[in-house]
């Protein structure tokens, strides 16, 4: 009779906050920190995701890079920067620091073929032939 008293007591008092009640909030908060906590980490998905981004994006600098140095080529071989007559059709731009083609409006700019920019240069200052 006592012991079925103690019993039913010890099985009132918790009813609010069972241990198993106050776990399952406890995990259920802890679960939610911890899906906060990995939000800013990159899973392995998203690791190769970025790295093939970077990838693709690298090769299409690359492209675009090829792409312009074959331009260059052609021009330089279709117009050679130069008039019929073979005298120089280039004039330099004062101020601006590059070489513009009056023929083929190709622009010479000493930091991205000095080569080319120092041939003609010179060239640019001759008068007639
Ligand atoms: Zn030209």
């Amino acid at each position: 009779m006592n012991d079925a008293k103690q019993n039913e007591r010890k099985e009132e008092q918790p009813l609010a906050l069972t241990p198993s009640v106050l776990k399952e909030i406890v995990s259920g908060v802890v679960e939610t920190a911890l899906r906060e906590a990995k939000k800013p980490h990159i899973t392995d998905e998203e690791k190769k995701r970025i790295e093939e981004e970077q990838l693709m994006r690298k090769d299409a600098a690359a492209s675009v890079r090829e792409e312009i140095d074959q331009k260059k080529n052609f021009q330089e071989e279709l117009c050679g920067h130069q008039r019929e007559d073979g005298t120089n059709a280039c004039v330099y731009v004062n101020g601006s620091n590059y070489i513009l083609c009056q023929r083929c409006q190709f622009i010479i700019r000493p930091e991205e073929d000095a080569k080319l920019f120092n041939r003609i240069f010179p060239l640019c200052f001759k008068r007639g032939r």
